[in-house]
């Protein structure tokens, strides 16, 4: 579903990716581990276009994201072809970002109204239907700064879920939460994999990683220095940075 090649990104002097190859296969969900600064959401907003890649490309689904061959070029997708695009890949962020002035509802119902220009009559069914999928059901007429983070959380993932993305991108899901919030958010993604969800997700959570993850990436410097199975990246890594890093956080 999803390919990157020879990806580069620079914020001024520094280069945060530096030359990234991946790929992620329909169905699987690939976790992406690395220390604070080595360009882990950098390479979640790549793939999204939220940044621009300096150099080398993405495709999700077959198609150049961004950019439309043209001859030997590349050349920069107009903006609504990018906001097309963005709409069928999926985004959790650390900080949920849900709209405060609405209700859970009209939170998860907002994009496929505005962005996919989707019918209200049809859209909030399925919407109810998500909120009931992450277990909040009774809480669609609520507004967000009366949920718990935990809470927050799940109904950002109903709203990534409700444009029926290919692709959900998660970054750092569950690391803006309080401890015992953690589980029920993780138990909504774990249920995501199981039923075939294309997901690459950032988190510091080894336990879940080792559950949920066909593939592990570990970042070190905007480099991927050590990928493969769960279990050899994360029980037998072969990269003396993959180890220094384990030893950290496990
Ligand atoms: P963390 O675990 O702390 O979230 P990360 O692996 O997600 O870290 P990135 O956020 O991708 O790291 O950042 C990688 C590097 O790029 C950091 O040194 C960061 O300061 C820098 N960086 C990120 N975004 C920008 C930006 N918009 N402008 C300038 N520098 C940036
Ligand atoms: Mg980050």
């Amino acid at each position: 579903v999803v390919r990157l090649e020879g990806v580069h990104k620079r914020f001024g002097a520094l280069e945060v990716l530096r030359g990234i190859d991946l790929t992620v296969a329909a169905g699987t969900v690939t976790v992406v581990l690395g220390a604070s600064g080595s360009g882990k959401s950098t390479l979640l907003r790549t793939v999204n276009h939220l940044e621009k890649v300096d150099a080398g490309i993405v495709e999700v689904n077959g198609e150049l994201i961004g950019y439309r061959r043209s001859g030997r070029h590349l050349r920069e997708l107009h903006e609504r072809e990018v906001l097309r695009q963005r709409s069928r890949i999926g985004f959790v962020f650390q900080h949920f970002n849900l709209f405060p002035h609405l209700t859970v509802l009209e939170n998860v119902v907002e994009a496929p109204v505005s962005a996919q220009r989707r019918r209200r009559s049809e859209v909030e069914p399925e919407a109810r239907a998500l909120l009931a999928r992450v277990g909040l059901s009774d809480k669609a007429g609520e507004y967000p700064r009366r949920l718990s983070g935990g809470q927050q959380q799940r109904v950002a993932i109903a709203r990534a879920l409700a444009l029926k993305p290919s692709l959900v991108l998660f970054d750092e899901p569950t690391s803006a939460l309080d401890p015992e919030l953690v589980g029920e958010v993780l138990d909504v993604i774990r249920d995501l994999a199981v039923s075939g969800t294309t997901m690459v997700v950032v988190t510091h959570e080894i336990g879940f990683a080792r559950e949920v993850a066909d593939r592990v990436v570990f970042l070190h410097e905007g480099t991927v220095v050590e990928e493969g199975s769960a279990a050899q990246v994360l029980d037998a890594p072969r990269h003396e940075r993959t180890r220094a890093f384990l030893a950290k956080v496990l």
